[in-house]
């Protein structure tokens, strides 16, 4: 019976990421009335505790030092290994980011525990844990039971719908000083990506272009849409290679693993890389010119024509619906 569940409560620029609360959901599937500790690390807000806590924490450990201010994998598997270490919980918890995936791995190495990735789902099941993961690329799911006594996995974002609990006490907060060992990493800058508007992975809509939309300026109407609906915009790494947006907007295999509520895919064929990387939204919408295009295969509904036409059209619509 898992007693005691430990979370990582992940922060971006000082406020509480949303996965972090995905996480405590699967933290209450799982505790069975027992102890859930959310821990934050480097300097944060005091407040973050009373948030935590609607969302099911039961104590907060905010894990200080100056070194833990700027993310360095170093730093922060010492100090969440260290918090593992003290509290010796059942069940460890992180979300799948860009962070979780980071230092994840090596806090499990440090603890000596397996680790299970990228879970979109966890249940209790005959009285066995099971986490839900994708494999072959999302092509398939793999339900896998546990039987370690601990259990130490990361769960991705926009997939365990996440709700306040009815009735809360104020979460306890424990301050922890902690002396770290030597940091072989030295952050000298942080150059913050151009990304406007709301944040790709957690989105719940996504306007994506590929190389159809033929230049940056194509990606105009696609922003003038996602603007409208509240949306984030992507894209293929074929409109990345050919330089149309940057990097940082790719989805796909080697790009970001996306699962919103309404994923609208314009000018992208389907490659198997980029399915690999948002078929598993809930809704997608295809608009593309070539009626034989593999996107519309894992399309729930397709539009066959020019995205220059469509997109607008669609846009002032919204635009209309909304008023
Ligand atoms: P294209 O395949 O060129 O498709 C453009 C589409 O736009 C066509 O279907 C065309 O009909 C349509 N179109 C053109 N003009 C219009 C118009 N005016 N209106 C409407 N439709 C129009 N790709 C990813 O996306 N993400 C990844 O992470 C990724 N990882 C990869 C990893 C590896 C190891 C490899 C080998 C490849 C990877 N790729 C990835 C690349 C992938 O194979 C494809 O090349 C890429 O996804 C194609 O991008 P695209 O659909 O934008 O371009």
């Amino acid at each position: 019976m898992v007693r005691h569940v430990v979370v990582f409560a992940e922060t971006k620029q000082g406020s509480l990421r949303n996965v972090s609360f995905e996480v405590l959901e699967a933290a209450k599937r799982l505790n069975d009335g027992g102890l859930i500790t959310a821990v934050l690390i480097g300097t944060q807000e005091q407040s973050q505790a009373d948030l935590l806590a609607e969302y099911g924490a039961h104590e907060v450990v905010f894990v200080e030092n100056k070194q833990l201010d700027t993310y360095t994998t170093d730093a922060y598997t010492q100090a969440f290994t260290s918090i593992i270490h003290e509290k010796n919980p059942d069940v460890i918890l992180m979300p799948h980011t860009a962070m979780g995936k980071d230092f994840a791995p090596r806090a499990a190495a440090r603890i000596g525990c397996g680790l299970i990735t990228d879970c979109t789902n966890v249940e209790i099941s005959d009285g066995n844990i099971v986490f839900t993961r994708p494999i072959y690329a999302g092509k398939a799911f793999q339900r896998r039971v546990v039987v370690r006594d601990q259990i130490f996995a990361t769960i991705r974002p926009n997939n365990i719908p996440c709700s306040k609990v009815d009735h809360h006490e104020s979460a306890k907060k424990i301050q922890k000083v902690l002396n770290l060992d030597e940091i072989r990493t030295t952050v000298r800058e942080v150059i913050q990506k151009t990304t406007d508007g709301v944040d790709l992975s957690e989105a719940k809509i996504i306007v994506a272009g590929g190389r159809g939309v033929k230049s940056a300026e194509g990606f105009g109407p696609l922003k003038d849409l996602a603007q409208v609906i509240g949306a984030a915009v992507g894209a293929s790494r074929g409109a990345c290679d050919a330089e149309y947006c940057d990097y940082a907007l790719q989805i796909g295999q080697t790009g970001k693993v996306v699962t919103p509520d309404l994923y609208i895919a314009c000018g992208i064929s389907g490659a198997i890389q980029h399915l690999a990387g948002m078929s598993n939204s809930k809704m997608i919408v295809a608009i593309n010119k070539d009626p034989e295009a593999p996107i519309f295969d894992v399309a729930d509904y397709g539009i066959v024509g020019d995205l220059f036409e469509v997109v607008p059209l669609l846009t002032e619509q919204f635009k209309q619906a909304m008023t």
